[in-house]
């Protein structure tokens, strides 16, 4: 791999142990229940969860979709961040085919929801009100610039939703990454929660698939749910190979990524013209901002470090000035070092022209 693509832990290739353990992966038809490795790596995934039961998914979305069609029905309302993925990233498909309605919340910069705030959003019993139904967390929080949630606040909107009679969905598509962090299990930052699902397809690497959890009724609802959706999917132990893969070797590395992201951030927050927030580095994401005064947009940033350096980092938001970097299994630190030059020599000959 040449170029050095930091746009997100979805371009992740999957490993030499995954590719040798897909070609070898037993099989069988999973609709029936048949597949072994499909089966296995739900079950492993209920385990590190502490859930009885797990379902393998196509999709973080997915996995996220079939979570709130089989929680809610339809007028029901769930509450969220409003810099959720759900909210933001998933087409609005718990809208367009739950008819679920979203009341989403501001986020603090450590990721949380203001319990107050997620208190007064719960709508008491009225004729004229959606039921509230469903709490939905996500952890690591990426509009919080991948912050961790920590066990403490999960638990306690946990206990909030158990007061007022609601579900909880955790949207962990990093909840690794988090447990890593927080120097903690997955299993303890669930507790509590009805649901979570995980993304094996990130940082960990695997080519396709999610897992989702919880307990036996809920999955044997949710896979009732996710076949509607056209989610059986036959031979897919081919895929959960490699699942299991990213669950028993590819979870402690992902502190290497944190560090590397620590490296970049350190890096970058040398660099004139580029601000960045180092507190708010906490997993493998790094949010920087091009400055308002800087003779270079954050596109013109991108297509230079595109064109002169094989180096892929985009503009985070077009309405912004912020660029997002986020590290991963083929991001060493060499890496981080020749992108922090790279973006350094951008900037500086860009001053140089305004200057000269
Ligand atoms: C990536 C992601 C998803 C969706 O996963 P896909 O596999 O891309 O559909 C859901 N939630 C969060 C927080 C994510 O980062």
């Amino acid at each position: 791999m040449n170029m050095i693509d930091l746009r997100s832990d979805t371009v992740t290739l999957p490993t030499p142990e995954m590719r040798v353990a897909i070609a070898n992966a037993p099989v069988g038809d999973d609709v029936y229940g048949e597949d072994p490795t499909v089966n296995a790596l739900e079950a492993e995934a209920a385990a590190m969860l502490g859930k009885a039961a797990g379902l393998f998914v196509a999709s973080g979305t997915q996995g996220n979709l079939v979570a709130l069609l089989t929680h809610c029905t339809r007028g029901d309302e769930i509450i969220l961040a409003k810099r959720s993925h759900i909210f933001v990233y998933e087409v609005a498909s718990a809208a367009a085919y739950g008819g679920i309605q979203f009341s989403t919340l501001d986020i603090n910069h450590d990721g949380t929801m203001e319990l107050d705030a997620i208190r007064k959003a719960i709508r008491p019993s009225f004729l004229f009100y959606p039921p509230t139904r469903l709490v939905v967390l996500e952890n690591t929080q990426a509009g919080a610039h991948g912050a961790p949630l920590t066990a403490a606040y999960t638990a306690q909107v946990a206990a909030l939703c158990r007061e007022h009679d609601l579900l909880l969905h955790i949207d962990g598509a990093r909840l690794f990454n988090a447990a890593v962090a927080l120097d903690t299990t997955a299993r303890r930052l669930v507790e509590g929660a009805d649901s979570v699902s995980i993304c094996l397809s990130k940082g960990l690497c695997a080519p396709v698939g999610s897992v989702l959890a919880g307990s036996e009724d809920f999955i044997h609802r949710a896979r009732r749910v996710r076949k509607s959706l056209g989610g059986g999917m036959r031979q897919a132990g081919i895929l959960a190979a490699a699942g299991l893969i990213a669950l028993r070797e590819m979870v402690e590395r992902l502190r290497d990524d944190h560090a590397t992201a620590r490296l970049l951030g350190e890096g970058l927050a040398t660099i004139p013209g580029i601000s960045i927030d180092l507190s708010a580095v906490r997993t493998n994401m790094v949010f920087f901002d091009v400055a308002d005064d800087a003779p270079i947009t954050p596109e013109e940033l991108s297509q230079r470090l595109k064109d002169d350096f094989d180096i892929l980092i985009r503009p985070y938001d077009p309405r912004t000035r912020t660029m997002r970097a986020v590290t991963h299994y083929w991001i060493k630190p060499e890496h981080v070092e020749r992108t922090v030059e790279a973006i350094r020599a951008i900037m500086v000959s860009t001053g140089e022209q305004i200057v000269g």
